[in-house]
């Protein structure tokens, strides 16, 4: 049996998409396999969100080189973001590669590898279309109880520091018949949980003839017999009304979780941004939100750095970080990415203060996550159980619907389950707790 390797950087989208390569490749009659050494075909799909992914790649594909020189009849190709933005570039670092497919393309991998078998020639197909994906391909999903649904590919907003709109195109949402359907099936296999997936989940319907938004798609989802949970990633606060909110309130499986990207909290900087609100208006969707869905979890992305960032400018993000206090932040250094309006700005800030301006960030956010976490002590939560604990080998991990993850003691056999579990302490990142059993 032929084999493949497939490796995947980068964010939830990706993850699907590689749930799809992945089916792609076993309907071509490809075994995956852990270690590229034991593979005919080596896949890697790419991120370009940042610089250091692209170098992270890039070492990779060194490594990959040099199993190719000694086994001459690995086909090694990339797919994904990376791809799509530089595919030149890509090609002329890495010659050796056998073929390039961008987002728009990547479902043709069967046919592509099957071509370069019989005739050896390199395919580059990086086009762009507005069709969206076909329907009905095949998935390998990697979770059986869990699974990300996306509801819609690319962005309409440019933010002058993001390659996303480049390298995905714009907003395409999915029919809704297509996503029920999607989630029907998935009910009808066992899963219980769905993340919906879209880089702006709040413009969902926008670009469809039906009247539909995103709020109405989820009361539709909510309907689904065995669908337990249902959570979104990601919202963009320019998008975020008050009919949203309230039917996070009101139905019963949309998890009391939202992750809402901040980015900066300085007005003069998130203009710059072009987010399209400022500091008070995120003030007041937070408290909006925290008012018609009280204890609701909040996450953000923050991004420390960014041109013309004055000490001033990072500390109006301290503050209202300080004020808001997240249940998790993710805080990346601003990546200065050629081609996106932010690279064009003066005053790019020095490495060095980029990084301690991110290590004050990270200090802070980490004791706002360990006091809030202390306070859930005694609590009980349903936990969906997700796998084995990463830190201990004997203890399982889930999520609340708050999506705290939870570690506890309790047999495998648990995995893909609810269980409740009474916290016994909160750390930084993770609580620790008990099994009730009733
Ligand atoms: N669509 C989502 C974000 C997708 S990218 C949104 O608008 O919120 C995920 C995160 O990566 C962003 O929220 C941002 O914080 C970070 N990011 C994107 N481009 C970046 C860059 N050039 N440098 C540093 N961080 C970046
Ligand atoms: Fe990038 Fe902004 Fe679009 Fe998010 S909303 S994907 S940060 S351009």
């Amino acid at each position: 049996m032929l084999s493949a390797y497939l490796k995947t950087y980068g964010c939830q989208m990706n993850e699907y998409d590689s749930e799809v390569m992945a089916g792609l490749l076993k309907e071509n009659g490809y075994g995956l396999v852990d270690n590229p050494e034991k593979a005919d075909v080596i896949l890697l799909n790419t991120c370009y969100v940042r610089e250091k992914v692209k170098h992270k790649i890039y070492s990779k594909l060194g490594e990959l080189e040099k199993l190719k020189e000694k086994n001459p009849h690995i086909i090694l190709g990339l797919c994904g973001c990376l791809v799509q933005r530089e595919p030149k570039e890509t090609i002329q670092r890495a010659p050796f590669l056998d073929f390039l497919l961008g987002t728009f393309s990547f479902y043709k991998l069967s046919e592509v590898i099957n071509n370069i078998r019989k005739n050896h020639k390199m395919v580059i197909n990086v086009e762009e279309n507005s069709n969206g994906l076909p329907k009905g391909l095949p998935k390998l999903r990697r979770k059986k109880f869990s699974a990300f649904v996306p509801i819609i590919r690319g962005c309409n907003n440019f933010c002058s520091y993001c390659n996303v709109p480049y390298v995905r195109g714009r907003e395409k949402s999915r029919a809704p018949e297509d996503i029920l359907k999607e989630i029907d099936e998935l009910s009808s296999h066992g899963y219980k949980e769905v993340t919906l997936l879209g880089q702006n989940v709040n413009s969902y319907g926008k670009d469809l003839k039906e009247k539909i938004d995103f709020a109405d798609i989820l009361s539709l989802i909510n309907q689904i017999k065995g669908i337990k949970r249902i959570r979104f990633t990601t919202s963009h606060p320019k998008d975020l009304n008050s009919k949203l909110i309230r039917s996070m309130d009101s139905l019963d499986k949309v998890c009391e979780h939202l992750h809402l990207p901040l980015q900066s909290g300085s007005d003069k900087i998130l203009q710059q941004m072009r987010r399209g609100y400022t500091r008070s208006m995120y003030r007041d969707l937070v408290n909006e939100t925290r008012k018609i869905v009280p204890g609701i979890s909040l996450t953000t992305d923050i991004i420390v750095g960014f041109p013309g960032e004055e000490e001033r400018d990072f500390q109006d993000t301290l503050n209202l970080v300080k004020e808001i206090r997240f249940d998790g932040a993710f805080t990346f250094i601003y990546s200065c990415l050629k081609g996106t309006k932010a690279a064009e700005l003066k005053h790019q800030i020095p490495e060095e203060v980029k990084k301690e301006r991110l290590r004050r960030l990270i200090e802070i956010q980490k004791k706002i996550n360990q006091e809030n976490n202390e306070t859930l002590v005694e609590k009980e939560f349903s936990v969906l159980v997700e796998g084995v604990s990463k830190k201990n080998e004997s203890e399982l991990q889930g999520r609340t619907r708050h999506n705290k993850i939870v570690v506890f003691k309790g047999k495998r056999d648990l995995i893909g389950k609810f269980v409740l579990v009474k916290v016994t302490e909160g750390g930084c990142w993770a609580l620790k707790g008990d099994r009730i059993i009733c």
